[in-house]
């Protein structure tokens, strides 16, 4: 029988189930939350045999069964968050809570008209060859957007809005302030319990490694800025102790957004120092000289490494410390090239 990762039983009573995933990150956390009318569980991963397998096994385990779960609650709709939201609501019976947001993207993603049309993914597919994505790999990532389609579905039937950021929200015997986060991912919810002074940051903030900044066409067109700002919004919370979507429970909430701010800003002035000593670069060429050519084999990799580049790109681009401009890339046709602002004294 396969072996999981092990299940923590923290002292609040929570659980903390280590959900495998087929990348690098090796598992998402899903939380169990014991309350009145059942348990509350906090994303419970992508769909695939193994996650199948996974929840089918442990939950016995744990001496919980299906209909004991009264409720799934979402953090945003990122396939190791979401996937397996509709499996597990017909296996359960429980309402799905997201944000309005997060819905919107599960469906605009892998709703049934993308589906049928790809506007979405092609959409994508041509934003990262106008930034210089080599042909050979265009195919790769194709199929890589196709194959999430394999690990959402089924859409869950029975999904609620969960409130705005800034309004409360009762789960699991407690009222939960909600915090909006962006870049990672649009309207990601984190729950903040003061009473306890406990968080469930999703993705939002991360310990040991920096959360993706997410960069889609007709989306947020700062996500890096956006993603700053929704930092710099929870340094007052203070050493509040946090659960987060990979890795483990960390201390001091704040302190590691403030960390996360300095690693952006490092990032930034190194990114200019690249373009500069280049002299021009597309987001592709970036990309490489940061993360290395073996993205090349890694379509999952690749396309969340151009993201993030994109996004800081766009961010020098904003903060008038770099300007865009197009011209011939090695493909003969056009490509988006960045460059360092020039600095006009006096102005
Ligand atoms: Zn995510």
């Amino acid at each position: 029988m396969r072996e999981f990762a092990p299940i923590t039983r923290h002292d609040n009573g929570w659980i903390q189930a280590r959900v495998p995933l087929p990348f690098a990150l090796r598992w998402v956390n899903a939380y169990l939350l014991p309350g009145e009318s059942g348990w509350t569980l906090i994303d419970p991963g992508l769909r695939s045999p193994v996650t199948e397998a996974f929840w089918e096994a442990r939950l016995p385990e744990l001496g919980i069964g299906w209909r004991d779960v009264c409720a799934i609650v979402l953090t945003h709709h990122h396939p190791d968050h979401y996937g397996l939201s509709g499996w597990l609501q017909e296996r359960t019976g429980a309402p799905v809570y997201m944000s309005e947001t997060a819905r919107h993207y599960a469906m605009r993603m892998w709703g049934e008209e993308e589906r049928r049309s790809p506007l979405f993914s092609e959409a994508l597919v041509e934003a990262f060859r106008d930034h210089g994505l080599p042909e050979p790999l265009i195919e790769g990532l194709r199929g890589h957007i196709s194959g999430v389609f394999g690990q959402v579905l089924p859409h869950p039937a029975d999904v609620r809005p969960l409130p705005p950021p800034g309004e409360t929200f009762r789960m699991a015997g407690a009222e939960w302030e909600l915090i909006g986060g962006e870049g990672h991912a649009p309207s990601h919810i984190a729950f903040y319990d003061p009473a306890r002074g406990v968080a469930l940051c999703g993705d939002q903030v991360l310990p040991d490694i920096t959360p993706n900044i997410g960069w889609m066409p007709d989306s947020d067109p700062d996500p890096l800025g956006s993603y700053l700002s929704s930092l710099r919004a929870m340094l007052p919370l203070g050493g509040v102790f946090a659960y987060p979507g990979h890795r483990d429970p960390f201390a001091d909430l704040a302190g590691r957004a403030a960390a996360l701010l300095e690693h952006h800003d490092r990032r930034l002035l190194r990114m200019l120092e690249l373009i500069e000593e280049a002299g021009a670069l597309t987001a592709f060429e970036l990309c490489e000289r940061l993360f290395g050519a073996r993205l090349r084999g890694n379509p999952h990799n690749l396309r969340f490494a151009m993201a993030e580049t994109i996004a800081h790109l766009v961010r020098l681009e904003l903060s008038g410390a770099a300007k865009r401009w197009i011209g011939p890339g090695p493909e003969g046709r056009d490509v988006v090239r960045f460059s360092k602002a020039a600095v006009i004294c006096g102005a």
